[in-house]
């Protein structure tokens, strides 16, 4: 579903992505962990063009993302991405939130909008705040609504940038949670988290990257038993 090729980047004379490649199957979850700067980011915001890069390829679905004629707007309609900061409309309803691109980008009537999103809403358990503005929500609510809108979209796959990082420690696992069972219906995800308890249960992959590179790109099974590098033993030391 995902292929990424040899990608390389550089801003300027700082090279962010060297020689990264890898894959995510149809229904797998691959996690994406490392240190802060490493890269990270960059990475998965190729997968939907966020990011150009200068070397390398990245497919999505068979279309080829780097390609000028590549209508990009439509490859990020099929690919939900949810960010660490929510990025909530704040002055739309949470109801109006859900549906904006189902009828701006999709073209569906705000019934058929109105349905499915709430349909979503209703999923991560926030059906009663569909009238309030974000601002009134909590953070793990508000990337909650994040992650049902995405879902509205009815995407190919999911990528997630640190979903759970900016909320506070007790509302880390309702989010997670509603990811775990994402991932359980087999939805076709690339995360990038820190949160191994997630990575142990549902990743079928763990890339981990350092100064750019894919320094590790293994089972779970493996990455948390006998890491290869001595840069991911380090890390797993500190984080867990
Ligand atoms: P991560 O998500 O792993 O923390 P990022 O992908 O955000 O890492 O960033 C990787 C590196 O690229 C960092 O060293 C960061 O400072 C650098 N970087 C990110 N964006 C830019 C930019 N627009 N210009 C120059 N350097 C950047
Ligand atoms: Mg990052």
């Amino acid at each position: 579903m995902i292929e990424i090729d040899g990608v390389s980047k550089w801003y300027g004379q700082f090279q962010v992505l060297s020689d990264c490649s890898t894959r995510v199957a149809r229904g797998d979850v691959v996690v994406v962990c490392g240190p802060s700067g490493s890269g990270k980011s960059t990475l998965i915001k190729t997968v939907n063009g966020l990011e150009p890069f200068q070397r390398g390829a990245v497919r999505v679905d068979g279309v080829e993302v780097g390609d000028p004629k590549t209508d990009l707007p439509k490859l990020r309609s099929k690919i939900g991405m949810v960010f660490q900061n929510f990025e909530l409309f704040p002055h739309l309803t949470v109801r109006d939130n859900l549906t904006l691109a189902q009828v701006k980008v999709l073209g569906r009537s705000l019934e058929e909008a109105t349905a499915n999103g709430l349909k979503y809403l209703d999923r991560v358990g926030l059906l009663a705040h569909q009238d309030k503005y974000p601002s009134r929500l909590s953070g793990g609510q508000q990337q909650r609504v994040a992650i049902a809108r995405a879902l509205a979209m009815d995407p190919i796959a999911m990528l997630f940038d640190e979903p759970t990082s900016a909320l506070d420690p007790e509302m880390i696992n309702e989010v997670l949670d509603v990811m775990v069972g994402l991932a359980q219906e087999g939805m076709t995800m690339m995360v990038v988290t820190h949160e191994m308890g997630f990575a142990r249960k549902v990743a079928d992959r763990i890339v981990f990257m350092d100064h750019g590179r894919i320094v590790e790109d293994t089972s779970k099974d493996e990455f948390f038993s006998a890491p290869k590098s001595e840069r991911a033993r380090d890390f797993l030391a500190r984080i867990i």
